[in-house]
């Protein structure tokens, strides 16, 4: 078992069972144990790749369309560009080297990162060392707002529900012999489940991720009131049913309760629930990643950089097209959806 295995093993013992949301938090993000807080995960030889990780041109497309929806919009000075879990700022550094030409951009932005890891807040001041940091969204300036959002809401802890007639068993995390092990509790009415009452039958198992609310209001109040655009990507789709839940070391699924803080924990993310939460601003429809990255003109982009390329960059260049548009590979999986102004149109690649 891991060091903080043994402290839940503890707390379990001591204070009774956790929820999936509570074991989450701790094993992505426990000060001295939890997966994000002490490591840099990402890349080839990781426990896992990212869009961004596998070619810059996914950050260059999503940088170009934000900075359309900006034009778009009047060119609002001076805005937030922001990004939510950025990792090891890879994303943001593409985004800004295909914006350095668009002109006024740059002079008028300054560029926030809300990050909880300390770990990868120093990744990413080495590639974007002009960034401001906060914890949280609430502390974003008050200003027109251009936000990213890639592989962010995955990572956020959720509660996990079984239905039983009108009520729900939560999934907890006890102790069977001295070992982590899943139970439920005791069925209750949910508020919060209500709406789920009707798409959901005896058995269904659903997933409500708890962060995700106030996040979604928060950034989505700063974009109605002074414009701006939030592009989320994430895999997912509209609605969450089963359980989707899934512990990932070395690109490898592993046992939930095996190794905390040693493994990735990541569910689907609820799109439902983001356009739920994006009053009064509008959310677009939901795309997939292989449309959206095509819509933005990935194939052309793809194109012109091959020319510079032979041998294996090509070769490795040409798959990472692929991997990130094709339906088989993260194309359809993957869902992106904006967040736009009621007076505004959609940002470029999120039209209807
Ligand atoms: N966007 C990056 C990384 C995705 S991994 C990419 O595409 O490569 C998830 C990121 O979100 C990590 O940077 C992680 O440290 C951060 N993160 C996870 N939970 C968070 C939270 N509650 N608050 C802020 N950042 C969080």
């Amino acid at each position: 078992m891991t060091a903080l295995g043994d402290l839940l093993i503890a707390r379990i013992a001591r204070t009774g069972p956790i929820s999936l949301a509570d074991y989450m938090a701790d094993c992505l993000m426990h000060p001295e144990h939890g997966y994000y807080a002490t490591r840099d995960p990402f890349g080839t030889s990781g426990d896992f790749t990212t869009a961004p990780e596998i070619s810059q041109m996914f950050g260059e497309l999503i940088g170009l369309s934000l900075a359309q929806a900006w034009i778009d919009q009047g060119q609002p000075t001076p805005f937030t560009l922001a990004e939510l879990g950025p990792g090891r700022g890879t994303l943001m550094a593409d985004v800004l080297r295909a914006t350095k030409a668009v002109p006024g951009f740059h002079a008028a932005m300054s560029v926030h990162f809300v990050e909880t890891s300390p770990v990868l807040r120093k990744a990413q001041a080495i590639r974007v060392p002009d960034a401001a940091w906060h914890d949280t969204v609430e502390t974003l300036p008050d200003q027109t707002l251009f936000l990213i959002a890639n592989e962010f809401f995955d990572a956020l802890p959720i509660r996990q529900f079984v239905r039983e007639g009108h009520a729900w068993r939560e999934k907890m995390v006890g102790l069977t012999d001295d070992r982590l092990s899943f139970g439920l509790s005791a069925a209750a009415p949910i508020a919060l489940l209500e709406h789920r009452l009707d798409d959901t039958q005896d058995g269904d198992l659903v997933e409500y991720c708890t962060a995700l609310p106030a996040i979604v209001q928060s950034i989505s109040a700063k974009i109605a009131r002074w414009g701006g655009t939030a592009i989320i990507v994430d895999y997912g789709d509209w609605v969450s049913l089963g359980d989707t839940l899934q512990g990932l070391k070395a690109q490898q699924h592993v046992d939930l309760l095996e190794t905390p803080g040693g493994a990735d924990l990541t569910a689907h993310v609820d799109f439902a629930a983001i356009a739920e939460n994006a009053a009064p601003a509008k959310f677009s429809r939901l795309t997939t990643q292989g449309v959206f990255l095509e819509r933005l003109g990935i194939t052309q982009r793809a194109q012109s950089l091959a020319g510079a390329l032979n041998g294996d960059a090509l070769k490795s260049h040409v798959a990472a097209h692929r991997r990130l548009t094709h339906p088989g590979e993260m194309g359809d999986l993957f869902k992106v959806m904006g967040i736009y102004p009621a007076n505004a149109t959609p940002p470029p690649g999120l039209e209807p």
